[in-house]
């Protein structure tokens, strides 16, 4: 008879499941997530990152478990436009801007309410709109670049820009996959600060291989492997965890 309260999480994926032709991508996998928590998601490749993402995120639906947003938010029964119109955002690897309009044109795109590019490009930015815009062009330092086509920026500047156009749309949770690929090592440390910047006011998942990025970002680190929370705590615990040592570097193989 007892009713403990529910500890209430942004975020939680419990006994979860997922099959591709009998292979056990996700394997009763448990999750929780406080509000505003940076998390970071490490793990060897065909560990299930990208998976689990894809399973937050309505792309592909789990074979069993539950995925709950918020107190009582069931993702599994929602499609991946549902899942964003409650404040899911997702970065993919690539970053994926209009290359031919300017930096405020792809903030404004992804402003809520306006998705169509023409619809957007032949009405009038509100004042409301341009407040908005000016914010994350401060919070992504790109306000001197406003102007820009975005496929005249760097690397690092469109992947700014492509997370800018996710907090245009005030997202909740915010999924980042690998942000810090292919970029300099300068471009690396302002995405971290970056990212931690926005933690508290969002909640952020980042998947990175980059340990020394992990190092500068990280609160808590999951470690994923086979599909299954292999172990969670900071840098140093997960770093010196035995269970981690052996899935990285291979500690068991060397008897082989
Ligand atoms: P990670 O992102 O950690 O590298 P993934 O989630 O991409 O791992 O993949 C986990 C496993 O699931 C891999 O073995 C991968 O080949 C497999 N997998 C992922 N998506 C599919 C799919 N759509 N169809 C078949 N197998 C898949
Ligand atoms: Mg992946």
């Amino acid at each position: 008879m007892s009713t403990q309260p529910k500890r209430e999480f942004i975020l939680a994926l419990e006994g979860v499941h997922k099959e591709f032709d009998g292979y056990k991508a996700i394997n009763d996998l448990n999750f929780y997530m406080d509000e505003g928590e940076l998390r970071v998601i490490i793990g060897p490749n065909g560990a299930g990152k990208s998976t689990m993402m894809d399973i937050i995120t309505g792309r592909t639906r789990p074979d069993k478990g539950k995925v709950e947003f918020g107190k009582d938010t069931d993702l599994t029964t929602l499609n991946e436009y549902q899942i964003n119109r409650l404040g899911i955002g997702r970065k993919f690897q690539t970053p994926s801007v209009y290359t031919d309009h300017t930096v405020l044109e792809n903030l404004w795109l992804s402003l809520e309410g306006s998705r169509n590019v023409w619809s957007t490009l032949f009405s009038r930015i509100t004042p409301a709109q341009r407040e908005r815009i000016q914010e994350v062009l401060v919070t992504i330092a790109l306000t001197d670049r406003a102007d820009w086509k975005a496929g005249s920026l760097s690397h690092g500047q469109k992947q700014w820009l492509e997370i800018g156009m996710l907090l245009a749309q005030n997202p909740k949770l915010l999924l980042v996959d690998e942000p810090a690929a292919g970029m300099t090592d300068e471009e690396t440390a302002k995405t971290g600060e970056l990212l931690v910047s926005l933690a508290g006011k969002h909640s952020i998942i980042v998947i990175e291989h980059d340990m020394v990025f992990v190092r500068q970002i990280a609160r808590k680190v999951t470690v994923l492997h086979q599909g299954h929370v292999l172990c969670e705590g900071t840098v140093d615990q997960v770093q010196n965890d035995e269970r981690v040592l052996e899935v990285y570097l291979g500690r068991k193989k060397k008897a082989q």
